[in-house]
């Protein structure tokens, strides 16, 4: 595991979708790294998100690899913090519109298959919050 993300994956185990915050400019970033994408500060700290935010795009796809769903959506969420990431999006893809209130949830999948991420950790999906 990437030890500089490990409080991340801790959190999400909680229920809490950390993000980074740049003690220089105060603007919010996700992927946390050690370095302010905005202005090249070090001096970056963890911040409780809400988890909260809008969908900003989505897609699907159909031809999916062993171990996921047969109708894969995803979406970029902005977050209320500010920052925009990638997430699957556990909604119908019909079931969406660009501009919907989403929530992001710690999800846990079969670990059959290397996701990418450590398999002693959940991820985390996207649904639509109702209004
Ligand atoms: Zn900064």
């Amino acid at each position: 595991m990437e030890p500089y993300t490990k409080p991340f994956w801790e959190s999400l185990e909680d229920g809490t979708f950390m993000i980074h915050t740049c003690e220089n400019c105060s603007e919010h970033f996700f992927p946390p790294t050690p370095i302010c994408p905005h202005c090249h500060s070090t001096d970056v700290d963890w911040t409780a998100a809400t988890g909260h935010g809008t969908l900003f795009s989505f897609t699907r796809t159909h031809a999916t690899a062993a171990g996921f769903p047969d109708e894969l959506v995803v979406g970029v969420v902005e977050l209320e913090e500010g920052p925009q990431l990638l997430a699957p999006i556990d909604e119908p893809y019909a079931a969406l519109e660009i501009g919907d209130p989403v929530a992001l949830e710690a999800v846990t999948y079969e670990p059959d298959y290397d996701r990418g991420w450590p398999s002693e950790y959940p991820f985390f999906a996207a649904s639509r919050l109702e209004e």
